[in-house]
This record gives C-alpha cells, structure tokens and sequence, in this order.
C-alpha cells in the first residue's frame, strides 16, 4: 500500500500533555484515501478525526508536503493517447476539459507535483490506460523550485 503520514504535535486539553494529531494519505481498494486522527500521549485521549477518499482537504496536504516533500509524476516517452490521459485526469480530479488539458501537458512537459500518494495513484491509473509514466521525489539535491 502507498502512503504517507504526518504528525503535527499540540497540546492536550485536558492533561496538557502532547496531543499529537496524525495525518495520512493512502491508496485502498483502488481510492485515494486520507483521514486524520488525535491522541494524547499522556493521557490516552483520542479520537478519529475525519476521514474521506477523493479530494484531500488542503491542511491534511500541507502537512504531508512540509514532512515529505513533493513527488513528481511524469510520463515517459510518447504519448501513445492523450484522450486517454485526458480521461484519467478527468476521472481523477473531475476538473473540465481545458483544465484537464494544461494538466496534461504539465504531465507530459515537466511533470505534475503533489503528494507522493496523489502521484502513485495517478500514476496506477494512466498505467492501466497504457500510458506510462514515472513517479520520482522532487526533493533533489539541485533544490528545485516547487511549481505553486
Ligand atoms: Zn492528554
């Protein structure tokens, strides 16, 4: 299973010891997932959060990116059909048709950024479209600049 977690740490309400609250992202039964949740430390309080698949709220995101840094997904060689990576961008992100258009050609040109669970997932998907591509970290030693 691809995923990545995070752990941003505050303090508990009711024991003032560290809250500590867990982010993850993951890919299950072929959906991009993510959920979050609390616990105490010291005093064993915990809760389940939220959870959800699809669309990732931007907190949970950032939180993944400051720990992990971004991955980048590009497609490799020709692209044997760009209907085809059109569809998965379409499916994947439900954006309209000239959006999913600068997408692909960002995928095809320097390559998407996201989280490493968003690229994999991505990746899977143009996979079984025919379409191959590559997911690579995009915290290389030359310190690229991270696209916004
Ligand atoms: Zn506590």
């Amino acid at each position: 299973m691809t995923g990545q977690t995070a752990k941003i740490e505050s303090r508990c309400g009711s024991c003032e010891g560290t809250l500590v609250r867990q982010v993850n992202q993951f890919i299950d039964n072929g959906q991009l997932c993510w959920d979050a949740e609390v616990a105490c430390e010291s005093c064993g309080t915990g809760w389940c959060e939220q959870f959800g698949s699809g669309e990732t709220p931007e907190d949970i995101r950032s939180a993944l990116l400051a720990e992990h840094g971004p991955s980048r997904l590009c497609v490799v060689g020709p692209v044997p059909n760009l209907v085809s990576v059109l569809k998965v961008l379409r499916e994947v992100w439900e954006v309209p048709i000239p959006q999913a258009r600068e997408l692909a050609d960002k995928l095809t040109d320097t390559g998407l950024v996201g989280t490493l669970a968003e690229m994999e997932f991505l990746h899977t998907r143009l996979r079984s479209r025919g379409v191959a591509a590559e997911v690579r970290s995009d915290a290389g030693p030359e310190g690229e600049q991270i696209p916004s």
